[in-house]
């Protein structure tokens, strides 16, 4: 398979380097070629176990040997804590499609667990070593370290804004104590530790001397391991109800795991319909249900790991629903850049601009009440980014397809919001997250300025 950008200016690649580069030298994002149809493969697929279809899948999209293919799979969903890998829990009339049982207890792990033993294998290949930078403020980074930890080949640098991040996910990266792993605490925001790493990234003769890396959500090979829970999960809730087709809610932050959901349905998967879930940072839900992309103010939510207003993965919807005209996207993509708003044809009445979507939206008192009724009627406790993706379900019954939605988190990172849904104290608890308030850590200390990183780095990066 190869790999072409969405704005049409880079050479196609092959699988490998399109996960290795992560961001398309033009600036765009890297797309499949073709997206193959796999409608006569799902009787088969039903019966396989989740390594088994992602041996399937990947093999589909990757030029990756099979015996290799076969182990970074075994060995990637080895770090999982059920046998099922991503479980369907029936609650209510609603299917829960839980991923969080990697070791981080939240959906990234999936991809991350992969995408790190995939760079471990092409860096070999390569005799090569990466060194990944990220600027997190909470889930990412915590699922890179668990990915990267331990790994040969690779360092990683996490940059959080100190006491900004909530005690859990902060024990979750600084408690990992591996040698190739670095936090960093800056003195300043996230939005600080952003800039620091758009400014290190755009040092070429830096980011060249030091193999700086990045795993950010527009890699492929992330999106690509998350095609296959919808297969998995569709095919499972499928078999057990006896209808013909599912449908999927999905909280949504920057658009990466929803667009998996497009490729499964392009591929054949019979989704009916995609439910787009988002808390106030709602720019997502209403471009489906105006037409209009406009940016707005982050303000801080619940769910934070979906406080977001601009969507980088949008850019490869934006690409099909354009036709895939990289000229246009090209044109619509600096019209955003320059004003922060461009406009899609407005959907007919009752409508979204796209069929396979219906989006809605959550605040935090809707969050706090799903929460506390699903605890007391039904006695499962969602974390508040499922909350969401519940609360937008109920919003659009179905009497025909089941839906499956999407369960992001393990309530128990998020004990604040469960205890304010629940009234009880420690409603949601986990032994690892237990574990790691008890654990040592490591963790440095540094002003929010872009030399006092890179001194850092060059200090420890061994290229
Ligand atoms: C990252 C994240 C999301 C949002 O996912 P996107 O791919 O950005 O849409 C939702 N819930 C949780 C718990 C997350 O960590």
């Amino acid at each position: 398979m190869q790999y072409v950008s969405t704005r049409g200016q880079t050479d196609p690649m092959g699988f490998q380097d399109a996960a290795l580069t992560g961001l398309a030298p033009d600036g765009g994002l890297l797309v499949p070629a073709e997206i193959p149809d796999v409608r006569d493969r799902l009787e088969d697929w039903a019966a396989l176990s989740y390594p088994d279809l992602a041996r399937e899948i990947f093999g589909l999209f990757t030029d990756i040997p099979e015996d290799e293919l076969s182990r970074l799979v075994t060995e990637s969903y080895q770090a999982f804590r059920h046998p099922e890998i991503a479980p369907v829990a029936d609650v209510g009339s609603l299917h829960i499609l839980e991923l969080f049982h990697g070791p981080t207890l939240a959906f990234k792990d999936i991809a991350l667990q992969f995408l790190s033993r995939f760079f471990e294998y092409a860096l070999t290949q390569r005799d090569a070593r990466l060194n990944v930078l990220a600027a997190t403020s909470g889930d990412t980074g915590s699922a890179a370290i668990h990915g990267i930890r331990d790994r040969e080949r690779m360092n990683i640098f996490v940059m959080h804004p100190k006491g900004r991040v909530a005690p859990l996910q902060e024990r979750q990266m600084t408690t990992v104590l591996s040698p190739n792993v670095y936090n960093l605490a800056l003195e300043g925001t996230f939005d600080d530790c952003q800039r620091i790493m758009k400014t290190l990234f755009a040092d070429l003769p830096f980011k060249g001397a030091y193999h700086l890396g990045a795993v950010n959500s527009v890699n492929w090979a992330r999106i690509l391991a998350q095609i296959v829970y919808y297969f998995s999960a569709g095919l499972k809730v499928m078999k057990r109800t006896g209808a013909d087709g599912i449908r999927f809610s999905v909280p949504t932050g920057n658009f990466g795991n929803i667009l998996a959901g497009y490729y499964a349905a392009r591929m054949g998967l019979p989704i009916r319909r995609l439910l787009l879930a988002t808390n106030e940072n709602d720019i997502l839900s209403r471009v489906f249900n105006s037409g209009v992309y406009e940016r707005g103010d982050v303000v801080e939510t619940l769910s934070p790991s979906m406080d977001i207003q601009v969507a980088s993965n949008f850019e490869r919807y934006l690409f099909y629903a354009l036709g895939q005209d990289s000229a246009r996207l090209r044109e619509e993509m600096k019209k955003f850049q320059s004003v922060g708003r461009i406009e899609l044809p407005s959907p007919e009445a009752g409508r979204t601009i796209d069929t396979l979507y219906q989006a809605g939206a959550g605040t935090r008192a809707e969050t706090l009440q799903v929460i506390a009724r699903y605890d007391r009627d039904s006695g499962y406790m969602l974390d508040p980014h499922t909350a969401i993706g519940v609360h937008v379900a109920e919003q659009f019954p179905s009497e025909t397809e089941p839906t499956i939605c999407l369960a992001t988190a393990h309530p128990a990172k998020f004990p604040d919001a469960i205890r304010e849904a629940t009234g009880r104290e420690e409603a949601a608890r986990h032994e690892i997250l237990d574990a790691v308030m008890q654990s040592e850590t490591r963790c440095q200390t540094l002003p929010a300025d872009e030399r006092a990183v890179k001194e850092f780095i060059q200090g420890r990066g061994d290229p």
